[in-house]
């Protein structure tokens, strides 16, 4: 069979089918990026960037940069009837658990432009101006047919597909896969403005009206603003509709207070709640806004596109170099199917009770919400509990085919399947005190033991893919491990994204052999 043109087509450059590119190009692949867009998109779109994808950005090289481009989100304001009925602190509420304890204020057009130069690195370009119009499944391989910026076509092999390519895909389309859901009735507005008001500086700022909602999210530059709300109902319909026809209402309700001054971009748009059927059809994949769609709540929409991606790169690279057989790429669809669903849920119930026009939920928004949240995050378990569930870093693989736990794990101790968590340990007996993430790298295997010897690298049948770490016996190291609930001895296989894959008490090389060969499937070298 002739080798196809390239590795891997990801249709879409939009931040999933950036970080697919970046996580590819790290490893080795120079897959074809293509977009029907003439550039990178100019709005900002999704603004809140989680920590568990600053993680993500830091072994990519860019965190630093998104940090001194965004502003960290210290606390919410919530105002309802004139006044601010509760302020939530924000600021590093997880503390200990990431070494992004918070949530960052980044507009979408940033994290596109930093992962696009990212992509320069690896020799990667962006084809814009190219259209994915038709694909046909072939054995070994998949023949997709480009629209060229001049409007000729042309045929391109590629061995997989990733439909990166947006809420209407045409992977998903073209793959006959169903994106069963539905639009919410109301419609929203999202503008970007330069505004004074009682707006706390820096902060969020949630105002809560009987009738709905306004949101003002700071961005960069002084007196900028996101606001994001409900269009009046008297305005809907409308296809002339400009900033100015929405200002009164948003005044109306906030007071003569706010001003606004520009306006630099105004959208409207209707909300969907939609999951595709499946997340692959043999050789295409959907990731992000192709295989999930939801509301805004939570800032989760851009975050969760990039955790798709960063979870099918290292198995497409593992599969496309020969390392591993394609059985391992069906592990994608399994691990982040209930991540994507269990994320409609939660944020339809959430949107549903912040838009609802029933009076109850209009007095339930204005009089009870405030303090009922600003309470339970004074308790610092709700703030921990909070964090791990908005910030993505408790995302976990439990049920994947992947996670294998060979004993009983006690109570909070990291199982297979989590993310392993961030620790600061002695990784050489008397050395410094070194950050577990910089450590682990995300192209290898990480073979963490705990309380016993270590095995002889060749031992675990994963070849040059597996580095071991054997943690010294050492006060600062029990106390660390402990905080975290990880008994000695124990051992802890992670996989490259850093989630347990297979964990146990006493070291059993066979059983990591075993686990190797038989749940991998990675051919030794
Ligand atoms: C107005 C608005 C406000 C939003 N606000 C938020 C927010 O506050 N928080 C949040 O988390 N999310 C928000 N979102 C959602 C967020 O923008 C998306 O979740 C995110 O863009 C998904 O990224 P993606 O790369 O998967 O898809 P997209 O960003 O949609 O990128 C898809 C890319 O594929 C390209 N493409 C499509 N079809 C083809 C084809 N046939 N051939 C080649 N290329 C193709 C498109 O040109 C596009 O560049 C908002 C969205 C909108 C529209």
């Amino acid at each position: 069979m002739p080798r196809p043109d390239t590795d891997v087509l990801i249709v879409g450059a939009g931040p999933t089918g950036l970080m697919l590119a970046n996580q590819l190009g790290r490893r080795g692949l120079r897959p074809l990026v293509i977009d029907r867009h003439s550039g990178p998109a100019q709005q900002s779109r999704a603004l809140g960037v989680q920590a568990r994808t600053l993680e993500i950005y830091a072994r990519l090289g860019i965190a630093d940069r998104a940090l001194a481009l965004g502003k960290r989100a210290t606390g919410a304001n919530m105002w309802a009837a004139g006044r601010r009925a509760a302020r939530i602190p924000l600021g590093d509420i997880g503390k200990g658990l990431s070494p992004f304890p918070f949530l960052l204020i980044l507009g979408q057009d940033d994290n596109e432009a930093l992962m696009g130069e990212r992509l320069r690195d690896w020799g990667i370009a962006v084809h814009w101006n190219t259209e994915l119009v038709a694909m046909a499944q072939e054995p070994g391989h998949v023949v997709a047919t480009l629209r060229q910026p001049d409007g000729t076509t042309r045929s391109v092999a590629a061995a997989y597909v990733a439909g990166c390519d947006g809420a209407r895909s045409a992977v998903r389309e073209l793959s006959g896969i169903g994106f069963p859901g539905a639009p919410y009735e109301h419609v929203f507005f999202v503008a970007d403005t330069e505004a004074v008001g009682t707006m706390v500086p820096d902060e969020l700022n949630v105002y809560l009206w009987r009738d709905g909602f306004h949101l003002f999210f700071p961005m960069r530059g002084p007196d900028r603003w996101r606001v994001v709300g409900i269009l009046p109902s008297h305005l809907r319909g409308r296809d002339d509709l400009t900033f100015a026809d929405v200002v009164p209402s948003i005044r109306g309700e906030a007071g003569a207070a706010l001003a606004f001054r520009s306006c630099a971009w105004f959208s409207t748009y209707r909300i969907h709640h939609r999951a595709a059927e499946r997340f692959r059809d043999r050789r295409c994949f959907l990731l992000g806004d192709a295989a999930h769609i939801h509301s805004p709540v939570g800032a989760q929409g851009m975050n969760t596109g990039l955790q798709d991606a960063y979870n099918l790169a290292w198995k497409l690279a593992l599969v496309a170099k020969g390392r591993a057989p394609p059985a391992l790429l069906d592990t994608y669809e399994e691990e982040r199917m209930p991540v994507a669903r269990r994320l409609l849920n939660t944020t339809d119930r959430a949107f549903r009770l912040v838009v609802s026009d029933s009076w109850l939920a209009g007095l339930f928004r204005t009089k009870i919400l405030a303090r009922i949240a600003a309470f339970a995050m004074r308790r610092e378990r709700v703030q921990r509990f909070a964090f791990r569930v908005v910030s993505q870093t408790g995302i976990n693989y439990r049920k994947s085919a992947l996670s294998e736990s060979l004993d009983a794990v006690a109570g909070a101790a990291p199982d297979a399947g989590d993310r392993f968590p961030w620790l600061k340990l002695r990784f050489q007996a008397g050395g410094p005190i070194e950050d577990s993430f910089r450590t682990f790298d995300d192209l290898h295997f990480h073979l963490v033991v705990a309380g016993q010897t270590a095995p002889a690298p060749e031992s675990a049948g994963l070849g040059d893919l597996l580095r071991i770490h054997a943690i010294p016996a050492d006060p600062a190291n029990d106390a660390e491990l402990a905080r975290v609930r990880i008994s000695k001895p124990s051992f802890y296989l992670l996989r490259p994204d850093g989630h347990v894959g297979l964990c146990g008490g006493i070291l059993d090389v066979a059983a990591i052999k075993r686990y190797v060969t038989e749940r991998l499937k990675i051919v030794d070298r």
